[in-house]
């Protein structure tokens, strides 16, 4: 009888494309450099490769997976001694489960799949005061949105809501050969890190979300025009903003200061 376990396919509708490339994996963990004692929690462990290295690292790992064919495989793998994993999908995971497990904040870890990334990185706000850091792997796209200055075309709402809570440095990118399935897009490995201080202290979360949102939503459009629903003519000038500029132009530091005028 052959007892050996089949590796479940790649699968398109999870974003599987696994890192087959060592050195890939390996320049990961350098830039991870994680200690015995750090809480980390890998989303998307897939077949284990980073699993593999992250529970050589580390004391304990914790890792959620949504496709149950790969949580069988990852079980097989790892011992339940080295790997608390979890079945599911990320987007419905309530991070503060975790706390109450430990003191530490936590690190969390992914080659995320492509087509939830924006959508976890919002998620990921309110849980900011848990997580010492992020680092994941994105579409290049994604994290050129996310580093982009004011006047840069790929400033938007990606960057000005994330870039208020956490600080990004884009680390390295990585080609489309270094995964199997070969994704069609380029990726990179990014650290977003929470903000300890602000430039200016925000007052109110939904404000400042609608605002950008309504904002970026006409990003062609000048200020008095984008943000007609919102704020006069009269009173951007008042609030120091010129009604001339384009969305793009503003600074993060701006937009703050701007919804803490809407009441
Ligand atoms: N970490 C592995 C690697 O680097 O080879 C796999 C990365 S693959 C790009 C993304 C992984 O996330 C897959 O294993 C996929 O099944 C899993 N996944 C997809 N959607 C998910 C979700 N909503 N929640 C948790 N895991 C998810």
């Amino acid at each position: 009888m052959n007892n050996q376990k089949t590796i479940p396919y790649a699968k398109k509708r999870f974003g599987q494309n696994f890192l087959v490339d060592q050195s890939v994996l390996q320049r990961i963990m350098t830039s991870l450099a994680i200690k015995p004692q750090d809480f980390v929690f890998e989303i998307g462990p897939g077949r284990g490769a980073l699993t593999k290295l992250l529970i050589a690292d580390c004391d304990h790992l914790y890792a959620i997976e949504l496709d149950r064919d790969l949580i069988e495989v990852l079980n097989n793998k790892f011992d339940r001694k080295s790997l608390t994993l979890f079945s599911g999908d990320v987007l419905k995971f309530n991070f503060e489960e975790l706390e109450i497990k430990t003191e530490n904040k936590i690190r969390v870890i992914g080659n995320l799949p492509y087509n939830i990334s924006t959508e976890l990185l919002f998620r990921l706000i309110p849980s900011k005061h848990l997580i010492k850091d992020l680092h994941f792997m994105l579409q290049k796209e994604v994290v050129d949105r996310l580093a982009a200055n004011p006047g840069n075309k790929k400033y938007g709402r990606l960057t000005v809501l994330m870039q208020y809570y956490f600080d990004i440095a884009p680390l390295f990118n990585i080609d489309p050969n270094s995964f199997s399935p070969k994704p069609k897009v380029d990726s990179s490995f990014v650290r977003l890190s929470p903000k300890i201080k602000h430039e200016v202290e925000l007052k109110n979360y939904q404000n400042f979300k609608n605002l950008v949102s309504t904002a970026f939503q006409f990003r062609r459009k000048t200020l008095r025009n984008a943000l007609k629903s919102l704020f006069t003519e009269k009173e951007l000038v008042h609030f120091g903003c010129d009604p001339k500029l384009r969305p793009e132009n503003l600074s993060v530091s701006d937009y703050v200061n701007l919804s803490n005028k809407i009441k």
